[in-house]
């Protein structure tokens, strides 16, 4: 699996392209920029098949109706976050547009569910506490996991926006210390990292790793 980020809006979000040898593609968080994104797509002459939303935040999603006219693809995104994601409370000051809608959301997500996309196969994994309706795409074959805002190289998200809650956003990093060391993160802003060396380096990870249940 070839993953190349693309970093996007005022928030440096990281909308990622993942595509493998024949050219077929996924889109995580189109965030914003669709233009960018598009562009990127057509001249890779790559061939979408889904679009992944990891959360609702405006960060993630301002670019996706765009997107998906673009490629008429199925959208995949947790029903929790996609209620609030298009309306007035998805505001995030200093920045204030709501992000367009897309004419349907056909996956609604859920934890436990497996997925098969363009020969890969990934498992939806619930992980809220950044927002309610946040999850992860993981992908055990090829040791990655597309993370979201849950966790970041040396940091975690914020749990001060609507819906976020701390308790809850410790049993989400909880669950992501199980994975193997090796998983690679693609995280939602900044650079990609491992399991292994957020176990290290990362205070919020390390703590959670090695407290005992
Ligand atoms: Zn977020
Ligand atoms: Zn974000």
């Amino acid at each position: 699996m070839n993953v190349h980020p693309i970093m996007v809006g005022a928030f440096a979000s990281n909308c990622f392209i993942a595509h493998n040898e024949q050219r077929e593609a996924l889109i995580i968080d189109p965030g914003d920029d669709a233009d960018v994104i598009i562009q990127h797509v057509r001249r890779e002459e790559l061939s979408v098949a889904a679009i992944l939303i990891t959360h609702g935040h405006v960060d993630h999603v301002s670019a996706l109706a765009a997107v998906h006219r673009a490629f008429p693809v199925p959208i995949a995104m947790h029903p929790v976050d996609a209620d609030w994601a298009f309306s007035e409370s998805n505001q995030m000051p200093p920045y204030y547009g709501v992000p367009d809608a897309p004419e349907q959301i056909e996956r609604e997500l859920s934890e436990g569910q497996t997925w098969t996309d363009i020969g890969y196969t990934y498992q939806v994994l619930e992980l809220p506490g950044h927002s309610p309706g946040h999850v992860g795409f993981y992908f055990p074959e090829q040791h990655a996991l597309f993370s979201g805002d849950v966790v970041f190289q040396g940091s975690v998200g914020r749990t001060d926006l609507p819906g976020g809650d701390g308790r809850v956003l410790t049993q989400s990093l909880k669950r992501l210390a199980e994975l193997p060391d090796e998983t690679i993160i693609y995280c939602g802003h900044g650079p990609s990292t491992t399991i292994r060396d957020e176990k290290r380096q990362n205070p919020y990870l390390s703590y959670v790793a090695n407290r005992k249940p």
